[in-house]
């Protein structure tokens, strides 16, 4: 049933592949009354979910940022239990991302002995060129090339009633971004590392701080933190660059 309810958001994963209790890899949840939309799949990605009392058979689409195992190991796991017979999926899957997604696809279905072979009318799977839109169900869903990997992708989630959430994925500084996120209500940023430890195609809190200043985006959430960030002041660090409401993420809050 469709109502005039705002799409939510959840962090599933707010680390990366380094082992944490507190924080899983990378991972989001961007839904709005039946759709869900699983943003990259790090492993452990489906305990998290059920944590949320989110099943598997519940996703719509699995969109992948890039190919970096902390965003998409969990993706051949989720599409070999999905056809577990005792679960009943009552809708097409769709694994969508940036270029090489179809051939990351092939690949893993192939070593895994073809395992993940799935009727196409449950399963596709769509490859975004550079820059973009894709509406899905009611969502827009914009995307755009990121300087981290070539199939690197951030995305741009719109629904009917204008709200918008924006995903970095990981990303070095753009202007791109900066433009692709003007005015959105939420930007999940992230900010893997202290400004002093700032590492090529990654961001740190001044620079999310400054791309979320200059978009005048509403709200800013930083995430995708390595160990290191446990020991930094994230939030004082961004705060020289951005006045505006600031979370940092923690697995499975809502944004
Ligand atoms: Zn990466
Ligand atoms: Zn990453």
């Amino acid at each position: 049933m469709r109502s005039n309810q705002r799409s939510r958001v959840n962090i599933l994963g707010s680390g990366t592949c380094v082992p944490s209790l507190e924080r899983y890899p990378c991972s989001i949840l961007v839904r709005r009354d039946e759709m869900q939309i699983l943003v990259d799949a790090g492993p452990g990605t489906m305990g998290q979910l059920l944590k949320l009392g989110v099943h598997i058979d519940d996703i719509d689409m699995i969109l992948l940022s890039h190919f970096h195992l902390d965003h998409c190991a969990e993706v051949a796991p989720i599409i070999f239990a999905t056809k577990y017979p005792r679960f009943d999926r009552e809708k097409p899957l769709t694994l969508a991302g940036g270029s090489g997604i179809r051939d990351l696809f092939e690949g893993l279905n192939q070593v895994f002995g073809r395992s993940l072979d799935m009727e196409d009318s449950d399963f596709r799977i769509i490859e975004f060129p550079e820059k973009g839109r894709l509406d899905f169900k009611e969502m827009g869903i914009g995307y755009t090339r990121v300087i981290h990997k070539p199939e690197s992708r951030a995305y741009r989630f719109t629904d009917p009633s204008g709200f918008c959430i924006v995903y970095s994925g990981d990303t070095d500084f753009s202007e791109d971004l900066i433009e692709f996120s003007e005015d959105a209500d939420v930007l999940i940023c992230e900010s893997a590392l202290p400004d002093a430890l700032k590492i090529d195609k990654h961001l740190t809190p001044s620079l999310a701080g400054e791309i979320a200043s200059r978009a005048g985006v509403k709200k800013l959430v930083l995430t995708h933190f390595y160990p290191e960030c446990d020991d930094a002041d994230m939030e004082g660090e961004c705060r020289n660059t951005y006045g505006g409401d600031l979370v940092l993420a923690r697995d499975l809050m809502e944004v």
